[in-house]
């Protein structure tokens, strides 16, 4: 670089930064409302500036403290001609101060300030305090400035700007006028780089626009110093591929391979891509809040049938076009769930790879949704009477799988890991499961069950489990009229039985019942001592044996 490209060199942050309320990009709803109140003559005495980082809040408080001096405003915006103007451009203002609420934030500081408020601003009309980061200051400051925005002097204009508006007490909001600044959207940040480069002389195509914008999260200013980054390491010409390589950036192509593998059942391809992650040093996190990006934009298309909701470079429209009548809304909706838990699960992990390796084979080994409910229609109309329907069932099932490039097996075995069953023929693991276990169990389980904000669980207190066949479980209760209630919620509590014991279990009750309840009884010893008769062998040697208690009270 010559040395006096050096010399000129000056951030885009700065130099793109707003002289005028017109030129503040974005935040339209609170320049304009400002605009109108200059114009009807209506100054509030303190201003309050909410959200996010980087997205034009103390630009907006500049202008603003601008146009309340400017002799000549134009339209509620300031003129940036006349002296007033002139000397705040040059940074020679004394009648403008600002004050970094984060490092000015003792009562001292405070008390300084309260005193300077008193006189009247030098020059200008106004004495405006710019108080950035306003919720820093401690407690005591906080009721030192109160006293002041109580009387302040006719003079005096407060402009606070902050990021955690929470944080400020409802005292000092109460008396301020308050705008909530927004996050800069997509399109609108990438509008704005796009119109920079233009005026630089920059070329940069629409692929770096989109990761510029979404890497700065709403935030201008972060995507300003971003592609200032970008041109001092690309010039001016900037590509995608560039700023992929600078930045490390995982490829998006990556996401479609893996739908696509989705849709082609192409089990190696999780193998393939977990390495490829791996050796590129791309962050697994960030791979798995791609993808979910991915799977969210996939579903806009398949809503919409277009590309209008896509957060994506427009180079990529057309694969997911591609998409928008091979994926069904409920393969989707079980798609991105299963990912918010695998990325649940893998912030947890101690070997990453490893987890994203099953987790995308799980996820490519999801049976579409379509199909399975077409199998179950179609079991469902088979024969009642057939003697032996269920190899006539595996044939429907082997007919029916639209992708072959596993063995069904394979298939069975991975629905079954994946899939919350709703019919119990899927379910080998419960034989080791008895009925003593249960039992054994039950009180935990009314513990857990209880918790649930679900008031018929309380019905289930006092039940006991009766009969297990291996996967339906008879359960009887203590008063008959719970009866109805709890078989109408019986699939919920089938959740909750899957939730605590990690079994499908197919809850029925039995309402005419000779148990004794807890209520019959004078004490824990007594209905222990009763109900001791309905146990296991086994849990029976263990309560009298060891003199095992109920943790539980109840
Ligand atoms: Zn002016």
């Amino acid at each position: 670089m010559a040395q006096e490209e050096i010399k000129s060199f000056v951030a885009t942050a700065r130099k793109w930064r707003p002289q005028k309320f017109e030129d503040v990009v974005g935040q339209e709803h609170v320049t304009t409302t400002i605009k109108n109140a200059f114009k009807n003559n209506r100054i509030a005495h303190a201003y309050l500036f909410a959200g996010p980082r980087g997205v034009g809040k103390t630009t907006t408080a500049r202008i603003l403290a601008k146009a309340l001096n400017c002799n000549n405003l134009i339209e509620g915006d300031p003129c940036n001609e006349c002296d007033m103007c002139r000397s705040f451009n040059s940074s020679q203002s004394l009648d403008i101060i600002e004050i970094d609420g984060a490092s000015n934030r003792r009562i001292e500081e405070v008390r300084t300030l309260r005193e300077s408020v008193k006189y009247a601003p030098t020059v200008g009309k106004y004495k405006v305090y710019i108080i950035d980061e306003v919720h820093m200051l401690t407690t005591e400051s906080f009721n030192a400035l109160l006293k002041t925005l109580e009387e302040p002097p006719e003079h005096t204009v407060f402009i606070f700007a902050t990021t955690d508006v929470h944080k400020v007490p409802l005292t000092i909001i109460s008396r301020c006028q308050r705008f909530d600044f927004r996050r800069i959207d997509l399109q609108t940040t990438k509008n704005q780089i796009k119109k920079i480069a233009d005026s630089e002389n920059i070329k940069i195509d629409d692929a770096s626009l989109t990761i510029i914008a979404k890497k700065s999260d709403g935030a201008l200013r972060d995507a300003q110093s971003l592609f200032d980054q970008v041109v001092s390491f690309s010039g001016k010409d900037v590509n995608s591929e560039t700023i992929i390589r600078m930045m490390n950036l995982i490829n998006e192509e990556i996401y479609f391979d893996v739908s696509d593998a989705i849709l082609q059942k192409n089990f190696k391809f999780a193998f393939e891509v977990s390495g490829m992650i791996y050796e590129k040093g791309w962050n697994f996190i960030d791979f798995v809040n791609g993808l979910i990006e991915h799977f969210r934009n996939i579903i806009t298309v398949v809503i919409s049938k277009d590309t209008t909701l896509l957060t994506s470079s427009d180079v990529y429209f057309e694969n997911y076009l591609s998409y928008k009548d091979q994926f069904n809304e409920g393969d989707l909706l079980r798609i991105v769930t299963f990912l918010n838990n695998l990325l649940k699960e893998i912030k947890n992990s101690q070997d990453q790879r490893l987890k994203i390796e099953l987790g995308l084979y799980q996820l490519i080994g999801l049976e579409k949704s379509s199909t399975i409910s077409d199998l179950l229609k179609r079991i469902n109309e088979l024969p009642a009477d057939s003697s032996n329907p269920l190899p006539e069932k595996k044939k429907l099932i082997e007919n029916n799988v639209p992708f072959r490039s596993a063995s069904v097996e394979k298939k069975e075995e991975l629905k079954n890991q994946i899939e919350e069953k709703p019919k119990a023929e899927v379910n080998q693991s419960i034989d080791s499961f008895s009925l003593a276990e249960i039992k054994s169990r039950w009180s935990s389980f009314i513990d857990f069950i209880t918790k649930s904000d679900k008031l018929f669980c309380r019905n289930l207190i006092d039940s006991s489990p009766k009969s297990f066949d291996g996967k339906n479980l008879l359960v009887t209760l203590a008063h008959p009229e719970d009866y109805n209630v709890l078989k109408a919620e019986d699939s919920f509590i089938n959740k909750i039985l899957f939730d605590f014991f990690g079994k499908n279990l197919f809850i029925d009750f039995e309402k005419n019942s000779n148990i004794l309840s807890y209520s019959d009884f004078k004490n824990a010893e007594e209905y222990k001592q009763a109900n001791l008769e309905n146990e296991s062998p086994l849990i029976k040697a263990i309560i009298t044996e060891l003199e095992a208690k109920e943790i539980k009270s109840h």
